[in-house]
C-alpha cells in the first residue's frame, strides 16, 4: 500500500497557506543572546527557514554553532547599517547592542543602528511584504516617573545623556515602525523588553545579572551600584522568547510590554545571588553610572490578555538555570 503525498497547491497570494507554512525568517542580531535562543526555538518548526544577519560586534558564531551548516538555516555577517537584499516573510529584528558599556562604546554607531538599520529592515520589510518585529526596550520609559510602567505611559528620558543612544534610538526607531505601518501598510509588531537573562550573555557587559553571577563563581565581591535601592524585573530568556513569537504571530501590532513583573532592589538580586551560588561570597557598594533609572517594572497585563502571555519562571527557578553555562565557559568550577 502506497501513499502517494499530494503536493500543496502553488498560489501567488502570500497569504495562502502555502506560503503561510513555509515561513522565512529573517533574524537580525541572531547571533546574540536573546537572537539565538529565538533561533533555537524558529528551528524547532520544521516549516522555517532562517536567515541571520549579524556584525558580530556583541554576537558571536558559537551562539549558533548547532546550526550552521543546517539546511534550513544561513548566516550572514551583515551591518544592518547598510542595505540588505533578502527575500523573507517575517523579520525579527533584533540587531542592536544592549547593554550599557557595548552601547556606550560607540554612541554614533548605536544610534545608526538604531536609526539606519531600522530604516534598512522597514525598506526590506515593504518591497518583499513581510511582517516585521522591533525589540525595543523598557529604557524607552526612561527614569520612569510612572510605576509599574504601562504602555501608554510616554517616559520620562533625557536626550542629550550618555544613554540617549540607546534609549532615545530605540524611540526613533519606534516612530519609524509606525510611520511606514501608517504611510505604506507595513506590518509591525514592537515588544518592549524589559531586563532579560540566561545562558549565552556575554560575560563580560556589565550586566547586572551576567556580573554577579561570574563574580560569585569567580569567587569575587558582588558590586552592587549606588545606592542599591533601585530596582529591576528579570525575565528569563525562554519566557521572552515565548512572547516575542507570539507577539509576531498575533494580531497586534504593540508596542507590548513582554517582562518579568517580580521586582528586586539590587541588593535583593545580590543576596539570592550569594544564597543560590556562592553564601561566602561579600557584596560591596561600588560607584554608580550616571542617568541609571531607580525603578523599573512591567505592567503586562496587555500581553496577559492580548498575547494569553506570562512568564513562567521566577528568577530563584533561573539563576540556577545560567550557572552551568557560565562555569563552562569562565573555566571554573564552583569554589568548595
Ligand atoms: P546582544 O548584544 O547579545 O545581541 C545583539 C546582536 O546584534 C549581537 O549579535 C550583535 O552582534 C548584533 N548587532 C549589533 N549591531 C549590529 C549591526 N549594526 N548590524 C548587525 N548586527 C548587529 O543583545 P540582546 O540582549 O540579545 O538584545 C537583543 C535585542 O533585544 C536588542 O535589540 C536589545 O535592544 C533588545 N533588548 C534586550 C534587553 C535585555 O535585557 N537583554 C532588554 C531590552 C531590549
Ligand atoms: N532597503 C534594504 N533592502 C531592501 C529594500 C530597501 O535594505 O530590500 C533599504 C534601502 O536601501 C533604503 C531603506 O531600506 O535605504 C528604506 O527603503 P525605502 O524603500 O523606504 O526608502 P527609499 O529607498 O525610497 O529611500
Ligand atoms: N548594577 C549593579 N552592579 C553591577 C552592574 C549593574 O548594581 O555590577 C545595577 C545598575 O546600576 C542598574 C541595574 O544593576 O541599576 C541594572 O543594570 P544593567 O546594566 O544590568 O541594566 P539596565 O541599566 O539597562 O537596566
Amino acid at each position: 500500500h502506497v501513499v502517494t503525498k499530494k503536493p500543496p497547491t502553488p498560489s501567488p497570494l502570500r497569504n495562502s497557506k502555502f506560503f503561510q507554512s513555509n515561513m522565512r525568517i529573517l533574524v537580525t542580531g541572531g547571533a546574540g543572546f536573546i537572537g539565538s535562543h529565538l533561533v533555537d526555538k524558529l528551528m524547532e518548526n520544521e516549516k522555517n527557514e532562517v536567515i541571520v544577519a549579524d556584525n558580530f560586534f556583541t554576537g558571536s558564531k558559537d551562539n549558533l554553532r548547532k546550526w550552521i551548516g543546517h539546511p534550513r538555516f544561513e548566516l550572514i555577517r551583515h551591518d544592518i547599517t547598510e542595505p540588505l537584499l533578502v527575500e523573507v516573510d517575517q523579520i525579527y529584528h533584533l540587531a542592536c547592542p544592549a547593554s550599557p558599556i557595548f552601547y556606550k562604546h560607540n554612541p554614533v554607531k548605536t544610534i545608526k543602528t538604531n536609526v539606519m538599520g531600522t530604516m534598512n529592515m522597514l525598506g526590506l520589510a515593504k518591497r518583499v511584504g513581510a511582517r516585521i518585529l522591533l525589540t525595543s526596550t523598557s529604557e524607552v520609559y526612561g527614569d520612569p516617573l510612572e510605576h509599574p510602567q504601562t504602555e501608554e505611559y510616554w517616559g520620562n528620558v533625557n536626550p542629550i545623556g550618555v544613554r540617549s543612544c540607546y534609549d532615545e534610538g530605540k524611540r526613533v526607531a519606534e516612530t519609524l515602525m509606525f510611520d511606514y505601518h501608517r504611510q505604506h501598510g507595513i506590518e509591525i509588531r514592537i515588544a518592549r523588553i524589559f531586563n532579560t537573562y540566561g545562558p549565552r550573555m556575554n560575560i563580560d557587559d556589565g550586566r547586572v545579572v551576567s556580573n554577579f553571577i561570574a563574580q560569585a563563581l569567580r569567587g569575587e565581591p558582588l558590586t552592587v551600584q549606588a545606592p542599591g535601592t533601585q530596582t529591576r524585573s528579570f525575565c528569563y530568556v525562554s519566557d521572552m522568547v515565548d512572547g516575542l513569537i507570539r507577539l509576531m504571530e498575533g494580531e497586534n501590532t504593540g508596542p507590548i510590554n513582554l517582562g518579568n513583573p517580580g521586582e528586586f532592589t539590587m541588593t535583593e538580586l545580590a543576596e539570592v545571588v550569594k544564597e543560590l551560588i556562592e553564601p561566602s561570597i561579600s557584596i560591596k557598594i561600588v560607584e554608580n553610572t550616571p542617568d541609571d533609572p531607580r525603578q523599573r517594572k512591567p505592567n503586562i497585563a496587555k500581553a496577559k490578555q492580548l498575547l494569553g502571555w506570562e512568564p513562567k519562571i521566577t528568577l530563584r527557578q533561573g539563576l540556577p538555570l545560567m550557572e552551568e553555562d557560565f562555569k563552562q565557559r569562565l573555566g571554573v568550577s564552583k569554589k568548595a
